[in-house]
């Protein structure tokens, strides 16, 4: 067994890995860029190495650096994690050759599946069913175009080298074709510096399911059943479970044995991830093949309970898997939740700064993989993702109920993040049902999330525990002030809350034991522990746990709960009735403008001063995240003016245009 380890990665898939070394008794060398050097997984390792400055060609892609790093701490084995140089069949081939063993697959089999077309050729020849189309690079427009007639439209423009949702356009029609095709073959230039596409059918209603592989390097493979990874946003996975809503065992079993033969073919060791698309009615085709550890990796450890970096470890220092497949139990349900520094409501889009406070849920079949610590900088440079939320109860409504929890306790400020959309998701009747598809998201929530759609319910707990705040606020300030006041509030008071233009009445009472208990009209009782500077008020409300965050935004509450977040003010009854006297201030009218929803590059402006423009119509692109965003219109209009030009740095709700 190796001695010591150097993992070749940042963030929390680093810190995963180093926990699974250490209680392996194995010693941990971290690699970092000059801005990660107070980065948690620095912390938490054995020797840190510092690999170059913050780009990450520069530092984490940097294999001269890395090979250094190598040599110089004596690591005999290399685990690169996900990401970065994870399928980098040279960067495999030159730790072997530097004398370390690569903790991952061999290079020949990173190289034959790290290409889209050549993996989907190889999946055919193993008898693995493919997406129909994609087995040759389009040239041309004119290729695309027949390749899509021969197929049937709706069709994918896909990057052969693409990787993370990158590089891929949806093309209902011929007319979409050239587009597509133009931007795909830009983005997976700029992305992998390689514009080969190809085209393959568009699969409806799809469902992103995966099958987890373990293999060692004597030609014994098993899988490990599957995740589901239909939650996506921009062809990226948010959330993942396991097992499978759609799946039954027959086509579990069928789709296993499919996922081995694969490893089988290309002579695979270690842990990897082949994965399908299926149908509504359990069709499915193979996509592609990941040699490396998955994100969601933790899924299938909770249910099978097996530890998959562990395993990946003993594969690569020699030992064999001594698993059988008959061996391999799927107990209960797990989902993972993936907090990511990215704004819900604003596209998705990604979100940097500092962690000013952070505080991980915990409890009974709560698992955090987290990379970040109070004082974290999240910086533009690396994959936003901040910790992922893990839970696993013997059903799927455990589970969900748990991760509802969970997320309601997981305190993350300083960094605008998705923790509250991973709520409203949890939340949705739909999820709840397993009736999902990778355009869930898409259907559910629309282009951007609207943290203030309160159900009933929430809106109910919301108010009664704002009201419960507030009265004990007022409580200890009256008993700091002294007075007949204090007596006042101790016993009883009415307040009135505002919630998004509504008014809602409460009374409160202290009940015994310090605690209050608020009526409104739903008559919710709060019993609870909050002190005024908390950031999380942990209580029950009629007897159900909950966990609401609280800010204090001016005079307001912002409380958030279960996938909703309202500014809530909590007022005295004669307050409230001045306070409906008082005129309302009034909102700029904005309707007129096209705002740019991120900050990034006016790449191109597709319209002029005096053009008619119909809702739906391309107006601009954008470049951000080396992403290209094409900007619609959102209603039918004409052009009154421009606001900016082409190559243009944009802020955030900048001005591209006026309608008249
Ligand atoms: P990447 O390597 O960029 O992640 P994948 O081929 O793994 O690309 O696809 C990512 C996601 O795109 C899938 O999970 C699925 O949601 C969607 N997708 C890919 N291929 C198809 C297809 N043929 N039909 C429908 N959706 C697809």
């Amino acid at each position: 067994m190796f001695k010591k380890i150097l993992i070749a990665n940042r963030g929390e898939i680093a810190c995963r890995v180093m926990r699974t070394a250490k209680a392996m008794g194995i010693r941990t060398v971290a690699i970092h860029s000059d801005v990660d050097a107070d980065a948690r997984h620095v912390r938490e390792a054995d020797e840190a190495v510092l690999v170059g400055p913050a780009p990450s060609a520069q530092s984490y892609l940097n294999v001269e650096a890395i090979l250094r790093a190598i040599a110089q701490t004596g690591a005999e084995g290399v685990h690169p994690g996900y990401g970065f140089l994870s399928e980098n069949a040279a960067f495999a081939a030159a730790v072997e050759k530097a004398g370390a063993r690569f903790i991952g697959p061999s290079p020949s089999a990173i190289a034959a599946m790290g290409d889209k077309i050549r993996s989907k050729q190889l999946a055919r020849e193993a008898g693995v069913s493919v997406v129909p189309g994609g087995v040759e690079s389009v040239a041309d427009e004119e290729a695309a175009r027949e390749a899509a007639a021969a197929i049937g439209y709706p069709v994918l423009v896909k990057a052969s080298a693409g990787g993370g949702g990158k590089g891929m356009r949806l093309v209902r029609g011929e007319a979409e074709m050239a587009d597509a095709l133009r931007s795909a073959a830009h983005e997976a230039k700029a992305s992998f510096g390689d514009e080969r596409v190809f085209v393959e059918k568009f699969i409806e209603h799809p469902r992103h399911i995966e099958i987890q592989v373990l293999a060692d390097s004597y030609g014994h493979v098993i899988h490990l059943g599957e995740r589901e990874c239909s939650i996506q946003r921009r062809h990226q996975k948010v959330i993942e479970e396991s097992p499978s809503p759609l799946l039954d065992a027959k086509t579990r079993a069928a789709m296993g044995a499919q996922a081995v033969a694969l490893a089988q073919a290309v002579e695979y060791r270690s842990a990897g991830t082949v994965e399908f698309i299926a149908d509504r009615n359990k069709n499915f085709y193979f996509l592609e093949m990941n040699t490396r550890l998955q994100v969601e990796h933790p899924v299938t450890e909770k249910v099978t309970g097996l530890d998959l970096v562990e395993w990946m470890i003993r594969i690569a220092a020699g030992e064999r898997l001594t698993l059988k497949q008959k061996d391999v139990r799927l107990d209960g349900w797990a989902i993972e939740a993936r907090l990511y520094a990215e704004d819900p409501t604003r596209g998705f889009l990604p979100a940097s700064g500092r962690v000013v406070r952070y505080r991980e849920p915990t409890g009974a079949g709560v698992r955090i993989d987290s990379g970040i610590h109070e004082g974290a900088e999240v910086t533009v440079h690396y994959d936003p993702i901040l910790a992922k939320i893990v839970t696993h109860a013997a059903d799927r409504d455990g589970a969900v109920a748990l991760m509802r929890h969970a997320l309601d306790s997981c305190c993350v400020r300083g960094v605008v993040n998705n923790g509250l959309f991973l709520g409203a998701v949890m939340a949705n009747p739909r999820f709840q049902s397993g009736d999902i598809s990778t355009a869930f998201i898409q259907e559910e929530f629309g282009a951007a999330f609207d943290p203030a759609k309160a159900g009933k319910e929430q809106l109910a707990v919301l108010v009664a525990v704002a009201a419960t705040l507030h009265h004990r606020l007022h409580a200890r300030d009256a008993a700091i002030g002294g007075g007949q006041n204090a007596q006042r509030v101790a016993s009883g008071a009415e307040w009135v809350v505002l919630a998004n233009g509504d008014s809602h009445k409460a009374t409160v009472a202290e009940t015994a034991g310090g605690h209050a208990a608020v009526t409104s009209s739903d008559s919710h009782e709060v019993i609870g522990e909050w002190r005024f500077d908390d950031p999380v008020f942990r209580g029950a409300v009629n007897g159900r746990p909950v966990a609401v965050q609280v800010e204090r935004i001016g005079l307001a509450y912002r409380l958030s709960h279960d996938g909703v977040r309202l500014d809530l003010q909590v007022l005295a009854p004669r307050a409230a009735e001045l306070a409906a006297l008082m005129p309302a201030k009034k909102k700029q009218d904005m309707s007129r403008f096209v705002l740019s929803p991120m900050p990034g590059l006016l790449s191109s402006l597709a319209v002029a001063v005096g053009q008619d423009v119909k809702a739906g119509e391309a107006i601009a692109v954008i470049e951000a995240m080396k992403m290209e965003n094409v900007l619609r219109a959102e209603r039918d209009g004409r052009v009154a003016a421009l606001r900016a030009k082409p190559g243009d740095s944009l802020a955030a709700d900048q001005p591209i245009l006026e309608f008249e």
